[in-house]
C-alpha cells in the first residue's frame, strides 16, 4: 500500500511537472560576465565597451559609439572627472527586453562599477553623467537624489528626453524643495529630475561651475547652505513658484 501510495505521488508530480513545465530565469549578472552575454556584439571606444545583444536596432554602432564619446568629452569638460576605466555599456532594445530577464526598469547605472544598461531611445548623457560625477575627485561623497538626478537631467543633452512613466507626473500637492533634497522619496520623480535639473541650471549660471562641483561631491542642502547662503533660500522658491 506505502509502495502504492508513493508511486501515485511520484506519478502525479512527474504529470504536474510536464502539464506545468517551470521556465526559471536566472537574471543576468550586470557585469556581463556570465553566458547570457556570449552571443552579444562588443564595440570598443575610448571610453567606452559597448554590449549589444544579437538583435540590435542599432544598425551603425560606431555611429552610436562616436554620439556616446562626444556626449562624454561635452560633459566632462564640465565635470573634470577621472573615471578609472572605460564604462561598460549594455544597450538593450526596449525597457522591457532588460525587464523579463528580471533586471530593473531600464535605464540605469551602477557608476562605481562603470556599468550602464539603458534602452537605445535613452537620452545619450543622463547615464554618462551618473558615472562621471562619481567620480569627481573629493574626499566626502555624499548623494542625495535632488542633486544627483538634476545634474544628470541637466546633462542628458537630448531635447526629446525619454522620461517615461507615472511616477513623473507633476504632484499634486504644494512642493518643497527643502524638503525633497532631504528625503528622496517624498515627492514623484518629476520633483528630483526636472525641478532638480532647474535648480542645477540656476546655480550654474549664478554661481558658476567651481562651487557647483563642490555641490557634486557633497550634495546636501546644508554643504548647499555653505556655498550659496541665503540666496539659495530665494532661488528654490522661485523654482516652487514657476511650478505651482
Ligand atoms: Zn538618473
Amino acid at each position: 500500500m506505502k509502495f502504492f501510495i508513493v508511486c501515485f505521488v511520484f506519478v502525479f508530480i512527474s504529470t504536474s511537472t510536464i502539464i506545468k513545465p517551470q521556465t526559471v530565469l536566472v537574471t543576468p549578472k550586470l557585469n556581463g560576465s556570465d553566458k547570457f552575454y556570449s552571443n552579444w556584439q562588443i564595440f570598443t571606444s575610448n571610453n567606452f565597451i559597448f554590449h549589444f545583444p544579437p538583435n540590435t536596432v542599432v544598425k551603425d554602432k560606431k555611429k552610436f559609439a562616436d554620439i556616446h564619446e562626444q556626449a562624454y568629452a561635452k560633459i566632462n569638460l564640465f565635470i573634470n572627472s577621472s573615471v578609472p576605466r572605460k564604462i561598460d555599456y549594455f544597450v538593450w532594445n526596449y525597457s522591457e527586453g532588460a525587464e523579463k530577464f528580471g533586471l530593473d526598469e531600464l535605464s540605469f547605472a551602477l557608476p562605481e562599477q562603470c556599468i550602464i544598461h539603458a534602452h537605445v531611445k535613452e537620452t545619450v548623457g543622463h547615464e554618462i553623467t551618473h558615472v562621471l560625477t562619481h567620480f569627481i575627485s573629493s574626499n566626502k561623497k555624499v548623494k542625495t537624489k535632488l542633486i544627483n538626478e538634476g545634474i544628470a537631467t541637466y546633462f542628458d543633452l537630448n531635447n526629446n528626453a525619454v522620461y517615461g512613466g507615472t511616477e513623473f507626473k507633476k504632484p499634486e500637492e504644494k512642493i518643497s524643495l527643502k524638503e525633497a533634497w532631504h528625503n528622496d522619496f517624498k515627492y514623484s520623480d518629476f520633483v528630483y529630475y526636472f525641478m532638480g535639473a532647474e535648480l542645477i541650471k540656476i546655480l550654474n549660471q549664478k554661481f558658476g561651475k567651481q562651487k557647483l562641483l563642490k555641490l557634486l561631491a557633497n550634495q546636501t542642502y546644508e554643504n548647499a547652505i555653505i556655498l550659496y547662503g541665503n540666496e539659495l533660500t530665494k532661488i528654490l522658491s522661485e523654482i516652487e513658484s514657476k511650478v505651482q
